[in-house]
């Protein structure tokens, strides 16, 4: 073996060791209040994360990452940036990372509040970004979600005005799971980003089977896409996002942030890496989310339940037709929801869990519906 290859192999034992000690005693130890989740806790069905996750390849790369913590990762960093922008046909100065994508969309929403004015905004959507707007001076403008819970982009076309400075977009919807073609999408971004800014969120689009939008912020400085490796990477903990956008649009965001690119972490960089890497994890990922899924809306359908079909991991349905608070009672039963979202309707959501996770929430539905 060489000495190359035996240092790594030393490097990554020493570093899996510290990730077992870590989890054993630190997390245990009274000077610290880390918590780990409990094996009997609720089952989460809340956040839309993956539950399968992370990745095998990012595990390891993580370990690996560890001992060069005490280093600044700047390499890795800009072997990630191209590694992102590569698919679209960008450049690294298409990119910009943050402590995952709700730091970027705040970003986003601070950079288009230079300006002071409106942003138009889907209702409902996935409006972590909305008191940032606010707070720093744009009014949202909030266009209803049509009856079958997409967006309404004709609508969202004409509340734009001329003090419009940013349009949120978010495809696959959150919380209803809806998804635009193709086609719609791009000429809305087309005349919509004649006005003002569009940010896209494409937090779930690897669940789908409409293509991600990113190649044209080569050629549109109005448009930016908005992506997380939280979601179907399995790293909503590792914390890391990014927005691709032109590079004269980058350059304006990155000077919002007071060290550019620096907020991700050596071992959130190396997860992310391996993650591109793993296309068996992201396709071992949708076929078991597709059939949870599936058990589930058959499910929801035995029970009369109304329910949006999704292109994503969660589900969004009306409890309108349980007598009480639907997730009180999931919560009573150890599954966590999230709340009413539409008080119309008592629209809900919950997260497409693991199979063995979706036999117990449909059981304990089948119990307490009533
Ligand atoms: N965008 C959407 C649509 C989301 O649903 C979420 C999280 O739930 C985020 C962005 C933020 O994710 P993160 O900050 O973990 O990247």
């Amino acid at each position: 073996m060489d000495t190359n290859r035996r240092n790594w192999l030393k490097q990554t034992g020493f570093a899996l060791a510290g990730l077992t000690l870590l989890s054993d005693s630190l997390y245990a130890s009274p000077g610290h209040d880390f918590k780990r989740i409990p094996a009997g806790g609720p089952i989460r069905l809340s956040s839309n994360e993956n539950p399968y996750g992370p990745s095998p390849m990012a595990c390891k790369a993580m370990a690996a990452a560890i001992a060069g913590s005490n280093r600044y990762p700047w390499a890795n960093t800009n072997l990630l940036l191209d590694k992102i922008a590569a698919p679209y046909g960008l450049k690294n100065e298409n990119v910009l990372l943050g402590a995952g994508s709700s730091e970027i969309l705040g970003l986003v929403a601070q950079y288009a509040s230079l300006q002071k004015g409106n942003a138009v905004s889907a209702d409902p959507t996935f409006r972590s970004w909305w008191n940032a707007a606010e707070k720093c001076g744009l009014d949202i403008i909030k266009v209803p979600l049509t009856a079958d819970k997409k967006h309404d982009l004709p609508a969202m076309l004409s509340s734009i005005n001329a003090q419009t400075r940013l349009i949120y977009v978010c495809n696959p919807n959150n919380p209803t799971g809806t998804i635009l073609p193709a086609t719609e999408l791009k000429s809305f971004i087309t005349e919509a980003s004649k006005k003002a800014l569009v940010m896209l969120d494409e937090a779930y689009i690897e669940f789908c089977e409409e293509p991600s939008m990113a190649a044209l912020v080569a050629t549109n400085k109005n448009l930016v896409v908005v992506k997380t490796f939280s979601k179907i990477y399995g790293l909503a903990g590792a914390r890391i996002g990014y927005v691709l956008g032109h590079a004269d649009t980058i350059d304006q965001l990155a000077s919002l942030q007071p060290w550019a690119n620096a907020g991700v972490s050596a071992v959130s960089l190396a997860a992310a890496s391996a993650s591109l890497d793993d296309k068996d994890f992201i396709s071992d990922t949708n076929i078991k989310n597709a059939a949870a899924k599936a058990h589930t809306c058959r499910v929801f359908k035995e029970l009369n339940i109304p329910f949006i079909p999704s292109h994503t991991n969660f589900i969004y349905y009306s409890s309108q037709g349980f007598t009480g608070d639907i997730n009180a009672e999931l919560k009573k039963n150890n599954i966590e929801g999230t709340r009413i979202i539409e008080e119309a309707g008592r629209w809900t959501r919950i997260t497409v869990g693991t199979m063995d996770e979706m036999k117990k929430f449909t059981e304990v539905l089948k119990q307490i519906w009533k």
